[in-house]
Order: structure tokens, then sequence, then C-alpha cells
């Protein structure tokens, strides 16, 4: 048995209805072929594989068609036949490659061979491919004969490069530029096709087949043809597709985005080692991730980009993009996109990739580190935010900036007890700070957060976690108090196991965690437990009266040289207990949350007292 045609040609057009995306050219052609006003010399022009020499040859078999005029070829009589894709051809339409007949005797070959009358129909058509290889004196030769062909003869050249025929050439045909073919169609086209020819496809494969035949329909059936040759009883999947083609898979780009947006830059380094370990192309995947990115930045936008088919996504990646989309801020997508769009262009032709690589992922991660206008956007955007929540800016030592997001891995110790509380024994289980002589940049900022502002936060917590993940919005919003705050780690309560646990089991703690960096701009740890005397409605407090405590002078702190003013410090700013300070657990978390429930209160300095 003979193998099957190859797709492109199984699927060659021969009407102009049938050719795809290209209405803008085939509508006046069928015009002008209704009408009977053809021209004697057309330019189709455009990139490879989206119909010209189709469309000539559709041209060709509509002129000599017996029934003519015609906007298409009938199909039916003897020239049309002859002139079907499978017909044996006709002595009449005449095609010359003149990347291999360009020359000069060619040209003049064919001017002689023109003065003849046509064999059986009705015109004597010469399609010329690759027009723009024909040399100079082979368009000087045929000058002639195109500008004043004998009546019974068409020219017909079809060009990548219309710049490159001739002008006098030129400026005597009709010049119609084909385009290459928007990605939507072909994504509807190849699915009608594989249902055509039975075979099963995940529709999330056809993108990535669209995407590698680059807009040209003959690229992309032949990828399909590839990918379909390659399939087992599974059909076409995205794995197939993906693996053979090269592309990112979407799990390793979901991976990396998220770590993005995190300011892991750990999880983001083990993608990039993922990646050349992989053997996978560095190019390839940071022109995929600036695609995501691409994806993204619109899906900020227009949340609906989606369903609108503006992006090449199934629903529930759609709904992923869309969770990421919300993580990052507006200012970070595009100063991200910025980065990894130049990183594209320096890893051409880099002998080392990996190392650009990885200095584009550092550059991605560190918004506090540049001082470029978007840089600076994005850093501005977050204490924004922050302010609508605190109703303070977050503290700033004079000679920082507060850079909410961070590369440092999670590990920077506990800031609440500044390093000169190390003196105190009670604190010595978190006196680390004494070693570490600056704050990481997050921490600056994360200073003057506890849990009461947290608390209040809450409902915008609820609201962005609603629109990252529902179920994490749902099980915080239905059954969970925010419970306590212990320097990086805020601990959330839930009034039951079953609550708890299907928290813990589906990512939920990461999805807080994420909306805590998004809202509050801090990197905090997650951790859940069960505690059934929360109640999820004493999550909101009512909001507390006025601020005056932000501004207010501390009284009389510092005064006794012995007392640790910076712990305390610390903990006035962090408004609300601190279970590190060990005088918090003396009074009892009940006093404080009872008072600040009841009477929107907030702690202003704590004196501490000692046996
Ligand atoms: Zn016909």
């Amino acid at each position: 048995m003979d193998a099957p045609l190859a797709l492109y040609r199984r699927y060659r057009p021969e009407t102009f209805v049938e050719v795809l995306g290209q209405d803008h050219v085939t509508v006046p052609l069928r015009q002008a072929l209704a009408a009977n006003r053809v021209h004697h010399a057309y330019l189709f022009s455009g990139p490879r594989g989206c119909g010209k020499t189709s469309s000539a040859r559709i041209l060709a078999r509509a002129l000599n068609c017996e029934q003519a005029p015609l906007a298409e070829p009938c199909g039916c009589c003897q020239s049309c036949r002859d002139l079907a894709r499978d017909g044996a051809g006709s002595l009449d339409v005449i095609e010359i490659d003149a990347a291999s007949h360009g020359g000069v005797d060619d040209a003049r070959d064919l001017r002689e061979r023109a003065s003849f009358a046509p064999m059986s129909s009705r015109y004597k058509i010469y399609i010329v491919d690759e027009a723009h290889m024909v040399t100079t004196q082979g368009f000087n030769a045929l000058l002639k004969v195109v500008e004043e062909p004998p009546p019974h003869v068409k020219f017909i050249f079809a060009t990548t490069e219309p710049d490159r025929v001739l002008p006098t050439i030129r400026s005597r045909t009709h010049h119609y530029p084909f385009r290459l073919l928007p990605p939507r169609m072909l994504t509807d086209y190849l699915a009608e096709i594989c249902a055509h020819e039975q075979i099963a496809v995940e529709p999330t494969a056809l993108p990535l087949v669209v995407r590698a035949g680059g807009g040209s329909a003959r690229d992309t059936l032949s990828v399909l043809d590839q990918l379909i040759g390659g399939a087992d009883d599974a059909g076409l999947t995205y794995a197939l597709a993906a693996g053979l083609l090269g592309f990112t898979p979407a799990s390793l780009l979901d991976e990396v985005v998220d770590a993005f947006a995190a300011g892991d830059g750990g999880t983001v380094f083990r993608v990039v080692d993922k990646v050349v370990e992989g053997g996978r192309d560095p190019r390839r995947f940071v022109e995929d991730l600036l695609s995501r990115l691409r994806d993204l930045i619109v899906l900020g936008h227009l949340p609906g980009a989606a369903g609108d088919g503006l992006l090449d996504v199934s629903p529930e990646q759609g709904q992923r993009l869309a969770g990421q989309a919300a993580r990052f801020g507006a200012a970070d997508l595009v100063r991200a996109a910025e980065v990894v769009s130049t990183a594209l262009g320096e890893i051409r032709g880099a002998t080392a990739p990996r190392l650009l690589l990885e200095l584009m992922c550092a550059r991605v991660l560190l918004p506090g580190a540049d001082d470029s206008l978007e840089g600076v956007q994005a850093r501005l955007a977050r204490l924004e935010r922050r302010l609508e929540i605190t109703g303070q800016p977050a503290p700033a030592p004079p000679d920082r900036q507060p850079a909410p997001r961070s590369a440092d891995p999670p590990s920077v110790p506990d800031p609440a007890p500044a390093p000169g509380a190390a003196v105190e024994p009670a604190s010595e289980r978190t006196a680390q700070p004494a070693s570490v002589p600056e704050p990481a940049a997050d921490q600056a900022a994360g200073r003057s957060l506890g849990l009461v502002d947290v608390r209040r936060a809450w409902p915008d917590l609820l609201e962005r976690a609603a629109s990252v993940r529902r179920l994490a919005w749902s099980l915080l919003s239905k059954s969970a108090q925010a419970h306590s705050l212990d320097g990086r780690t805020l601990t959330v309560a839930f009034v039951n196991a079953g609550s708890r646990d299907s928290f813990a089991r589906n990512g939920c703690e990461e999805v807080l965690r994420q909306v805590l960096i998004d809202v509050l701009g801090v990197d905090w740890r997650v951790e859940s437990i069960v505690d059934p005397t929360a109640d999820s409605s004493t999550g909101v407090p009512p909001p507390p009266p006025a601020e005056p405590t932000a501004a207010a002078p501390r009284p009389e702190r510092g005064q006794s040289a012995a007392e640790p003013a910076t712990a305390n410090q610390a903990t006035a700013e962090h408004g609300g207990p601190d279970i590190n300070d060990p005088d918090a657990d003396d009074q009892g978390d009940g006093t404080h949350e009872l008072l600040t429930r009841e009477l929107g209160a907030q702690v202003i300095e704590e004196i501490p007292h000692r046996p």
C-alpha cells in the first residue's frame, strides 16, 4: 500500500472559497473573474505556504474553465478536471520555477513560446513561482511581453519578496499581498482536519502545532503530518507535541512564573537547571517564557481574554494564567517581560546560554535592585497597596529602599527582636538577628505588620484569594481565622479538621502565601492548625477609630538604660501580640484580642515587667 499523500497536498484548496484566511485577495479576484475583468498580469506576494501558488492555480483554472466567466472553476469540465489536484495537468498552464529557470535564456524562450496560441484552452497562462529569482536580464527580456502580451496570454507571478521583482515589471501587474494566517483560524482548521482524518487530538496540542507552523498553512500541515505519523493509539497528545516540537511544557512555565511572582529564587534556579539538564534549548525556553508573560499582560488588561480567543489556551489553563496574572503586579509583569525580551536578544548565538539564562532570572527576581522607571514603578505599586491597607507606609531605613520582594530565601530570621535585644536572656531563642548585620529588604517592609494588620486586611486577602483560587477563598472565609503571627510565619486556625486538611492538602497554604505577597508585600510562611474556638467572623475586626498610633511619639521609651527598647519598639510596631515576646504570653492572647476586636484597640507600647 502506498503511503498517503502529505496532508498539505491532500488539502490543497481547489476553489477560492477554500483558500484559508486570504479573503482580502480572493474576494476581489472572484469579482474580477465573474465580471470578466481579469487583468493580464498578477503579482501574488506574501510569506511562504500561505496560498499564493494555490491561488494562482485556481485563477488559471477559473480562467480556462469552459463555463467562464465564472467566480470559481466549475470543477466538472475537461479543463477543470485536468487542472484538479489529481488531474493530468494542461499544456496551456505552464508553471515555471524561477529559482532554476530565471535566466535570460529561459525568459527569451518563454517570450517566443508565448506568441503561439493555446492548445486547447482559452488562455495560455504562465505561473512564475519564486519570481524574485528571475535575473534582471530575464525581467528585461520579459518586460515587453508582460507589458503588452498577446490577448491569449496571462501571467501570474508569485513571490515571497515583491521588492526584489523589477519595479518596471511590478508596475505592470496587479499586486495582491497574501498574509500569514491568524493562529485561531489555523487552530480551528487543524481541528477540522483531525476530525476529518479521524485522529484523536488533545485540544491543547493544536496551538503548539500552529506556533511551530509560524502562520504558514503549508508548514502547519507538515508539522501536523509529522506529529500524526508519530502518534500512537492515544492520538496526538500535548506531551507528544511539546516533546517533538521542543516547546517548554506548560508545567515548567507555570513553575517558573509562580516562583517569579513569589520571589522564590530557589525554585527559579531549579527550573533553569531542569531546562538545561533536560536538554532543552535555553533560547526556546526564553521565547516561551516571553510568550507566557505576554499572555499574562494581556490577561491583566482583559481578564476574559482566554475565553475571547485572544489567548491560545484551554479554559483550565486560562484560569491558571488568570491566577498568575493576579499574583504579578502590572508593572512587575511589564518589567519582567522587558528583562526577558532583552535576554532573548542576547542569548542568540551566545556561547554560554545557561549563564545568560540565570542572569536573566536574577534580574527578574530583583525588582528592588532595579532603578529603571519600571523597577521603581513596581516598587511604588506595592508601597501604595501597603499604604491602603495599613494606613502607613512601610518604614524604610534612610539609606535603603524597601523592596517588598526579595530573592532571599525565606530562611531570613525573625525580624521582631532587633539586634539590641540579644542581651536579654528571654529573647535568646530568637537572638540570631544579632549576627545579621543588615535586615533583608522584605524585612524592612514587613516590620510594621502585625497580626492586627493581617486581620484588618483580611477582607482584602479574601478577595484576592477568591481571584486566585476559589477553594482557598471558600475555606478561609467560612471556617478560618488568622490565629497568630510568629515572625515570618502566619498561623491560620480552622474550626474543624476537615477544613484544615482540605486547606493543607490542596496547596491553599501556598495560595495564601502568594496572596500575602500580593496584598501586603510580605513573604511569610503559612501554617494551618485546628482550633475549634476559632471563629471566622472575628477574622474581620471592626475598623479601628483613628490611627494616631503610627505617628504618635512613644512616650518615655528608652528612659531606662537597662530596658531593651528596640525589642519593645518592634513589638509595638507589630501592633499586636507577638508571641515571641514572653511578656505578651504573660498577658495572654485573649486580652489583646478582646480589646482589639471589641474596641479597635491598638498596642502603642508594652511595658515589660520582670519577675
Ligand atoms: Zn470548469
